[in-house]
Order: structure tokens, then sequence, then C-alpha cells
């Protein structure tokens, strides 16, 4: 690995100018749990390696009734996935942050570093943007606010500009009869990456039956996540049984743009698609149900 100068700004003001000032030259670290293969397997040589581990506002973890949550872009991972607030009103999330690596790959990874890497099977991604979130993003220029549905544009590659920083992500509160689930398909239990990965959010009418709303983000199926509109408008206005779900899991399955690679066909991955998608409706609606 090529040498690199070490920098640990300890606030974001600080670390917007560090990058400005070294901009290609520079990359940032949180957990480096993605960054430091890369650095080995000589992908990217930066000059310069910028923690963003200890800024206060990058570690946040709020929850406001009207604002939602606020969750820093250093946030580790093992933290989302024990927090019992994320588990009891984000469920999709705290699975998606379970289901990557092992304990101690969590230990040290973060959300942002997730979302900033942006493999098309980033656990966290599809929950992410099925809850709708939206990426808050600073740099010497000032800030924007990104929906996360249009942050990723390939594979490992996303609208951040070379000074921006990552500094955290707002997810809307869920309005009542509100939940999700992230169901992930992989080939060993333990420590793989995901064959398909899916996450839906859904809300239930009053009478805690029918479908008011519906968000489906499908993982690995494409460049980027991507919504299943077509199974969102077939669910919505429906009380859920086995055959609106059917016709749910095979509309999302003609949304995926699928590969073959060493984990799966690409028709393999879209048949497990419409199932995945089955399988976490019926569990984001029976935990929508629960929490009424
Ligand atoms: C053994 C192993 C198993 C794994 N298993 C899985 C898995 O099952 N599922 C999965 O999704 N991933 C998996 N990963 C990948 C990795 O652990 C996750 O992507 C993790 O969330 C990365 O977070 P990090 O903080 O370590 O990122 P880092 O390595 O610190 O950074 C990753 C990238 O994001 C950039 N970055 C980080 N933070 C910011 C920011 N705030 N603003 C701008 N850019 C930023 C960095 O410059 C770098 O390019 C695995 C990795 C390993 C080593």
């Amino acid at each position: 690995m090529k040498d690199f100068v070490f920098l640990a700004p300890a606030t974001l003001e600080e670390a917007v100018h560090l990058l400005a000032t070294h901009r290609d030259r520079a990359k940032i670290l949180a957990g480096g749990t993605d960054l430091m293969l890369q650095l080995q397997d000589g992908l990217f040589q930066p000059d310069y390696v910028i923690s963003v581990r200890n800024i206060p506002e990058l570690n946040t973890l709020e929850f406001d009734p009207e604002r939602g949550l606020t969750l820093g872009a250093a946030t580790p991972l093992r933290r989302i996935e024990t927090d019992s607030l994320i588990q009891r009103k984000y469920p999709q999330l705290a699975t998606g942050a379970r289901e990557i690596g092992s304990i101690q790959i969590r230990n040290l990874g973060s959300a942002g570093g997730n979302i900033c890497t942006a493999t098309p099977s980033g656990d966290i991604l599809p929950s992410l943007v099925s809850l709708e979130a939206t990426a808050r993003v600073a740099s010497i220029r000032g800030e924007r606010l990104i929906p996360l549905e249009q942050f990723f544009t390939g594979v490992r590659r996303t609208v951040l500009e070379p000074d921006e920083i990552l500094v955290d992500l707002r997810i809307p509160p869920p309005p009542p009869r509100t939940s999700g689930a992230y169901i992930k398909l992989y080939t060993r239990p333990a420590m793989d990456l995901a064959i398909v990965g899916v996450a839906a959010t859904v809300t239930l009418a009053a009478d805690n039956a029918t479908i008011q709303r519906a968000a489906i983000c499908l993982g690995a199926v494409a460049p980027t996540p991507i919504r299943a509109r077509e199974a969102e408008e077939i669910l919505i206005g429906h009380p859920l049984d086995e055959s609106i779900l059917a016709e749910a899991g095979q509309a999302a399955a003609r949304a995926a743009r699928p590969i073959s690679d060493v984990r799966a066909s690409a028709e393999y991955r879209r048949e497990q698609c419409d199932l995945m998608t089955r399988r976490a409706v019926r569990l984001a609606v029976e935990r929508a149900r629960a929490a009424a």
C-alpha cells in the first residue's frame, strides 16, 4: 500500500476545508472496512486519508416526532442494528445493518461508508431508499439535500462531488400503522453479499388492513438500488391476499435488471426478486398491523 498522510479533523468545518484543499488526492475514511481493502488493492492511491469517524455531526442518532430520524454518516452499523428506537420504528433499517458482515465489521463499518461505496449489494441501501431517506452533504460551497434514491448513479458511482462529504441521513417519521422489512438472500448464512435484497415499507389505512402506501426497493438486481413502483401501485388500495402478493412479486421481478455473476444467474435473481418481495411485503404488513 502506498504511504499516505492520515488526517483526523475534529469538526465538519475542518474536514470540508481539508477535502477542498486536497480534493482528488484525498479519500475519506469512516470505518475503513471497504477503503482499506481498496487501498491494499491499489484501486485508490491517495496522498491523504481524512478520517471523519470522530466528527460529532457525523455521529448523530436523534429522533424527533416531527422531523424523524437524523442518522450521522459515520454511525457504526452495530449501533444502528442494536438501537431500540430504530428496531421499533424502522425495523427494516435495523435488519439491513445486521445483515452486513460480522459483528467486528459492523463495529467499524458505518452507514455512510455503505452508501458511499455504492455497491449494488449494499445491505442498508434498499431499506433507506424504501424509507425515503434524504442525504445531507456538505462542502466548502455549502450544503445540499439529495433524496437517497437519486444518490446512486451506477456501480460504485454516486452524485457526490470530490469535495463533498456525506454528513447525515434524514428519515421521515413513520406515520401510524407503518412498518417495514428487509429480506436478504445469500448463499452462506454469514459474511456473504446479497444475491437479492428487498426492503418494503408499508402504511395501512385506518381499517388496519388496506394498504395505503407502499415503498419497495430492490438491491443487487441492478447497478443501483431501484424502487419497484409498479409493484407498489398493485398493492395500494387493497388488503393483502395471496393474489395481490403474487401480482406485486411478479411486477417486482419485471423491474429487476439483474446480471449473472459468481453468486447467481440473472434468471435466478429475477425469480428470487418475486419471492423475496412477497416475503418482505407480508412481513412489513404483519408488523404494521402489530404497530397499530
Ligand atoms: C469481511 C467483510 C464483509 C462484508 N460484508 C458486507 C455485507 O454483507 N453487506 C454489505 O453491504 N457490505 C459488506 N461489507 C462492506 C463494508 O463493510 C460496508 O460497506 C461498510 O458499511 C463500509 O463502511 P465503512 O465505514 O467501513 O466505510 P469506509 O471503508 O470507511 O469507506 C467506504 C467508502 O466510502 C467513502 N466514505 C465513507 N464515509 C464517507 C462520508 N461520510 N462522505 C463521503 N465519503 C465517504 C470512503 O472514501 C470510501 O470510498 C463487508 C466488508 C468486509 C471487509
